[in-house]
C-alpha cells in the first residue's frame, strides 16, 4: 500500500522475524505476565532498542514513518511487547526536545545498552489533567529534592532496577498550576526512588505498569530539562509524538484480529454451509478491512507530517481517536465472527480483545483526544 524505502522494508522484516522467532511462540507466557529475558536480549540484538536515539549519541535516529512501521509490526505480534519496547521512545522524546548533549548522552547510553527508559507523568490525582501533578521539586543550592508518587508508569521497575533513565515530571511552583510543571532526568538508582505497586492488568501483560515513590530524591540542578515551567509543553509535545505510535500499534493490533478472523472463516462451516458463504460474515470482514486501511492511512499521513516538519498535533489526536476505536471494534467483530471459539483462550482473539482495550486509554483517553480535536476545530 505504501512506497516504503528499502531500508524501511528491511526494518519491517527484522521486526517480523523477531516476532515470529521470539514473541509468537511465547505468547502464553507473555500473557501470564512473564516476559522471558531472551526476548529483551534478542530485541537488543536487532539494533532497534531505541528507535529515536540520535546519531550524535550512537543511535539509529529513525524517521517517524519507520518508527510507525516498527510499532505496527510489534503490535501485530503483541501489543504488550510493543508498549514495553515503545517506552524507550516515549521516555526519550522530552530529552530529544529539550535535552543538552550531555543530558542526551546520560539518557541514551544505558538505553542503547539494552536498559529501559520511563516517562513518569501520571499521578493518583493527575491523570487526564496533567496540570494537577502534586510531586514537588524544591531547589536546594545546586540540587533539586523530589517528593511524590507516580502511578501507571510503563517499564518503571525495569528503569529503577537497571539504573536506567527516567523523565520525571514535578512541580517547581504549585501556586501557578501547570505553568509550574518541570521535567527532570532521573537515574534509576537514585536513593529515595523506589517502585511501589506493580499493576495486575487485564491485558498488555507483556508490559510492566508500576507505581513509583519519590522520597527526598536528590538530583543535581543540571538534571532539569529545559527551563523551570517547561514541563507541560514538553509533556504535550511528547504525547503528540507518542499518540502516533499508539495509533501505529492500534493498526497492528487490528490487522492481526482481522487476519485471525479471515483464517477462521475459511476453515469453518456450520450446518454444512461454510462461513465464507454467510453474507453477514463477509460484510463484517469487508467493514473491518476498510477500517484498518483507513486507520493505517491516517498513521502514515501523520508520520509524514511530522517527518516533513509540518504541524501534526491536531492530526495526531484524530489519528489516535480513530485508530484505537478501530482496533477495539475490529477485535470485537473478530470475536463475534468466531462465535464461542472466539471466547476461548485457544482462539487467540480473546487476548487481542483484552489488549486492544488499553489503546484508547493511555497517552490521553479518547475523550481527551475529542477535547483536543474540537478545541482545534473551534479555535
Ligand atoms: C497500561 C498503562 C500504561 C501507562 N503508562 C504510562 C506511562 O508510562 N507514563 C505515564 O505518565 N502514564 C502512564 N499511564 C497513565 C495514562 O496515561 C492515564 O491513565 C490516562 O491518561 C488516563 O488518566 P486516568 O487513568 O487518571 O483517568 P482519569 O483522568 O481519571 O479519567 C477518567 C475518565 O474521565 C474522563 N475525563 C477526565 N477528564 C476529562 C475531561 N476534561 N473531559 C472529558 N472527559 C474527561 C476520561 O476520559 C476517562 O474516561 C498508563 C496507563 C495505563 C493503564
Amino acid at each position: 500500500m505504501f512506497d516504503f524505502s528499502p531500508k524501511q522494508l528491511e526494518v519491517q522484516k527484522t521486526v517480523r522475524d523477531f516476532i515470529a522467532e521470539y514473541v509468537t511462540p511465547n505468547l502464553k507466557t507473555i500473557d501470564e505476565g512473564d516476559v522471558p529475558d531472551s526476548i529483551f536480549e534478542a530485541w537488543h540484538k536487532t539494533g532497534l532498542v531505541c528507535l529515536v536515539a540520535p546519531k550524535s549519541v550512537g543511535g539509529i535516529e529513525l524517521d517517524t514513518e519507520s518508527c510507525a512501521v516498527v510499532l505496527e509490526e510489534l503490535a501485530y505480534g503483541d501489543v504488550g511487547i510493543a508498549t514495553a519496547f515503545g517506552a524507550n521512545n516515549l521516555g526519550s522524546y522530552p530529552v530529544l526536545i529539550a535535552g543538552t548533549h550531555e543530558q542526551q548522552v546520560q539518557h541514551f547510553t544505558p538505553i542503547l545498552e539494552g536498559k529501559y527508559a520511563s516517562f513518569a507523568l501520571t499521578e493518583p490525582n493527575a491523570g487526564s489533567d496533567a496540570g494537577a501533578v502534586a510531586t514537588t521539586a524544591v531547589k536546594h543550592g545546586d540540587e533539586y529534592v523530589l517528593n511524590g508518587t507516580k502511578c501507571y508508569i510503563t517499564q518503571g521497575k525495569y528503569a529503577i532496577d537497571m539504573d536506567s533513565s527516567l523523565v520525571m515530571f514535578a512541580s517547581t511552583d504549585r501556586t501557578i498550576g501547570n505553568k509550574g510543571l518541570s521535567a527532570f532526568l532521573v537515574k534509576g538508582g537514585t536513593p529515595g526512588l523506589s517502585c511501589g505497586k506493580v499493576e495486575d492488568k487485564m491485558g498488555i501483560r507483556g508490559s510492566q505498569t508500576v507505581e513509583l515513590v519519590l522520597e527526598d530524591v536528590r538530583i543535581p540542578a543540571s538534571a532539569l530539562l529545559g527551563a523551570e515551567g517547561d514541563g507541560m509543553k514538553l509533556a504535550m509535545k511528547t504525547l503528540d509524538s507518542g499518540r502516533l505510535m499508539v495509533a501505529a500499534q492500534a493498526v497492528g493490533c487490528a490487522q492481526r484480529a482481522l487476519d485471525i478472523a479471515v483464517e477462521y472463516v475459511k476453515t469453518r462451516s456450520d450446518g454444512g454451509k461454510p462461513l465464507t458463504k454467510q453474507q453477514s460474515v463477509a460484510f463484517k470482514l469487508a467493514d473491518m478491512e476498510s477500517s484498518v486501511t483507513a486507520a493505517r492511512l491516517l498513521v502514515y499521513r501523520g508520520a509524514k507530517l511530522k517527518d516533513n516538519h509540518q504541524p501534526y498535533s491536531h492530526h495526531s489526536a484524530i489519528t489516535k481517536l480513530f485508530t484505537t476505536d478501530v482496533a477495539m471494534r475490529v477485535a470485537q467483530d473478530a470475536m463475534d465472527i468466531m462465535g464461542t471459539y472466539g471466547y476461548t483462550k485457544e482462539s487467540g482473539i480473546e487476548k487481542i480483545w483484552r489488549d486492544a482495550r488499553i489503546l484508547s486509554i493511555y497517552e490521553g483517553t479518547n475523550q481527551i483526544q475529542r477535547l483536543v480535536i474540537s478545541g482545534g476545530l473551534l479555535r
